[in-house]
């Protein structure tokens, strides 16, 4: 890797001529590197081109490259009396590299996964899994090799990497063409423009990779030296000449916490069990604070039993990263508590333009609301459905349709069935909105109602309501009356108003006072509720005049009605400390017409009527 660090920079002193391997940086050349040294000991060294195999081995990270000539004899190129099974293996194998008119770069990731080419290397004396193979054209357009990179560890190499090897392989063949011949003074610029060019592609990935904020290491397992990159030291708060390079010292400065499982997940790696070795810690920075990191690394290179020698990875600061997910887990965790303290359920209601209804969120009110825990009814509202009293289901179905087609809000009190809380009434508001894909969401919520719900119906009886009767009072007895003539005129069936007034009822205040009096009007309620079927209302409209409406009823089941009430009345006289208080009605009846203009007017006529009931002797019926 030849990237913004402290490696340094100059060229190791050329070793074996066509052939390089990876020196490890300031150090010297390793013994598994050597073991690809093909042309060790070859007489025809060029330093330059010895040099730009170094680079390109230390280019791909791979343990050595080298260029394996073409058709040529043997002494034209490599190793005479070296490795001499590798090497005619690594011929065939550029002979294998574009065989036929159109020569093909040839990449093995894995030898030991290839059968074309296990057999190939399977006396190669050294372990050998990586072979890449890009072919090499002399000026005239003809093949003369192949420049090949070999690695003891499976590897891949990406369509960059193609791209790289191809430009590597032109500009040797160019100095392994100029080797050979007298160098061309006309190509010597072109040779010097294409380095220069690739010395400008490296300085670019350097200037990259710094600015990306992340940082490289290269550490050297067997040794437990470890290189850092300017740009890793920066991260940290050092300058390139500071840090040592020793791996005790890099574990010195994991947070304590961390320290165990950072170990674990690299000897992990080292021991073949993950893929790469990744994971998130904490670092000490100079100033002693603490820094969220994210570490990647690869076990480059292994010896013959697969122990670890060399690991590269990158170290990219995420505590800015940290610190935003962690606003955002706060700002999640204040969502959350504000909806689970709010009483009764906050929730996202979903329904998919195919019709399937869920909660996608519920805060923890769905527990009282529902008598359910949010993932119930995370997948469907069937379960919620169930709960929703009977009379209000089709209410509740028919809002949230109405809501979703106008996008207008939703509303609705109804009533539940709960398994352990019994009939509550529930008060849902919403707002809707479409989404791009036809989802309708509602955000809103449902609150109990159950108390408001019992007040309000208090004080709808307590409006409605005759306080010393229990019968409806004159206003509501007329709007009933008023409901009964809009029915009335719509041809439904017809309906009768009678008048009741009791006869000589002063004088039973007089004689047994008020309190009685009251009680006499309350004996005549009942009688009035026991006689009436379900349909039928009574009101007291007035001192002791009450109002009855027979729904569904003509004259003669009228007049019937009246005749039982005060048959029921005389015969049931109240007693009163061992005496009688004698009782009469005299009653007036009409019947509802499509004509009348409003309520008071078949009122009027049935007065009329008890007014002739009155004047006819009292304890009377009559008809109007
Ligand atoms: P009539 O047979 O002509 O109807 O004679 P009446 O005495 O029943 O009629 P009148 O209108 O002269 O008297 C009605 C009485 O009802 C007068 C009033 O004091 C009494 N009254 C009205 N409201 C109440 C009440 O709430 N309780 C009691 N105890 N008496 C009431
Ligand atoms: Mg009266
Ligand atoms: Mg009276």
């Amino acid at each position: 890797m030849t990237v913004p660090s402290s490696m340094p920079e100059a060229v190791p002193p050329a070793t074996e001529a066509g052939c390089a391997g990876v020196r490890e940086p300031g150090g010297p050349l390793r013994s598994h590197d050597h073991a690809f040294s093909l042309a060790a000991g070859h007489a025809t060294a060029a330093p330059l081109l010895d040099g730009l195999l170094r680079l390109v081995a230390a280019h791909f990270g791979v343990a050595a490259a080298c260029v394996v000539p073409g058709e040529a004899p043997a002494e034209r190129g490599l190793g005479a009396g070296v490795d001499e099974t590798l090497h005619e293996a690594l011929r065939a194998l550029a002979h294998g590299c574009g065989a036929g008119a159109a020569r093909e770069p040839l990449i093995v990731p894995d030898i030991s996964a290839d059968p074309a080419w296990r057999n190939v290397l399977a006396h190669a004396s050294k372990p050998l899994r990586f072979v890449a193979a890009w072919p090499l054209y002399g000026a005239q357009g003809e093949h003369v090799g192949s420049l090949c990179l070999i690695d003891p560890s499976p590897r891949e190499l990406d369509a960059a990497g193609r791209a790289s090897l191809g430009d590597f392989a032109r500009v040797v063949a160019a100095l392994a063409t100029h080797r050979d011949r007298a160098v061309s003074t006309a190509d010597e610029p072109t040779l010097h423009a294409e380095l220069e060019a690739l010395r400008e592609r490296e300085r670019l990935l350097a200037h990259a990779i710094a600015g990306s904020g992340t940082g490289i290491w290269d550490r050297d397992v067997a040794t437990g030296e470890i290189r850092y990159s300017v740009g890793w030291k920066a991260i940290l708060g050092y300058a390139d000449h500071e840090l040592t390079s020793r791996i005790e010292d890099s574990y010195l400065r994991l947070h304590p916490e961390d320290r165990d499982y950072v170990k674990a997940a690299m000897q992990a790696h080292f021991e073949g069990r993950t893929p790469t070795y990744e994971v998130e810690h904490r670092i000490r920075c100079k100033d002693g604070r603490y820094k969220w990191i994210c570490s990647r690394g690869k076990v480059m290179s292994r010896d013959a039993h697969g122990r670890a020698l060399r690991m590269i990875g990158t170290t990219t600061d995420i505590s800015s990263m940290r610190e935003m997910a962690e606003r955002l887990r706060e700002s999640a965790a204040l969502i959350t508590n504000l909806t689970n303290e709010v009483p009764g359920l906050v929730f996202q209601r979903r329904q998919l333009a195919g019709g399937r209804a869920f909660f996608s969120y519920a805060s923890a009110g769905i527990a009282e609301i529902y008598e359910l825990t949010p993932e119930q009814a995370a997948h469907d509202t069937a379960c919620i459905d169930a709960l929703i009293h009977p009379d209000d289901l089709d209410a509740w179905r028919a809002s949230f349709e109405h809501s979703a087609a106008n996008l207008t809000p939703w509303h609705l009190e109804f009533r539940v069935q709960l398994p352990q809380q019994g009939l509550r009434w529930r008060q849902g508001d919403a707002r809707p909105q479409r989404l791009a894909d036809g989802t309708t969401v509602w955000h809103g919520f449902i609150t109990d109602v159950t108390e408001r719900k019992r007040i309000e119906a208090e004080l709808q009886e307590f409006a409605s309501t005759d306080g010393l009767t229990r019968l409806a009072n004159r206003r509501h007895f007329m709007a009933r009356v008023e409901a009964q003539l809009a029915h009335v005129r719509h041809g439904g069936t017809g309906a009768a108003v009678m008048m009741c007034d009791l006869d000589h009822f002063k004088s039973i205040n007089d004689r047994w006072g008020h309190a009685i009096g009251d009680e006499v009007l309350r004996h005549f309620a009942e009688i009035l509720r026991t006689q009436l079927r379900a349909g039928d209302m009574a009101g007291r409209i007035g001192g002791e005049e009450f109002a009855i409406l027979l729904a569904a009823a003509d004259l003669e089941g009228a007049q019937s009605v009246a005749q039982r009430i005060q048959e029921r009345f005389a015969a049931h006289p109240l007693g009163v400390e061992g005496d009688v208080v004698a009782l009469t009605v005299s009653i007036g009846i009409t019947l509802m017409s499509a004509a009348d203009v409003s309520a008071e007017a078949a009122l009027t006529r049935s007065d009329f009527a008890l007014y002739r009931a009155k004047k006819g002797g009292r304890n009377r019926i009559e008809c109007a």
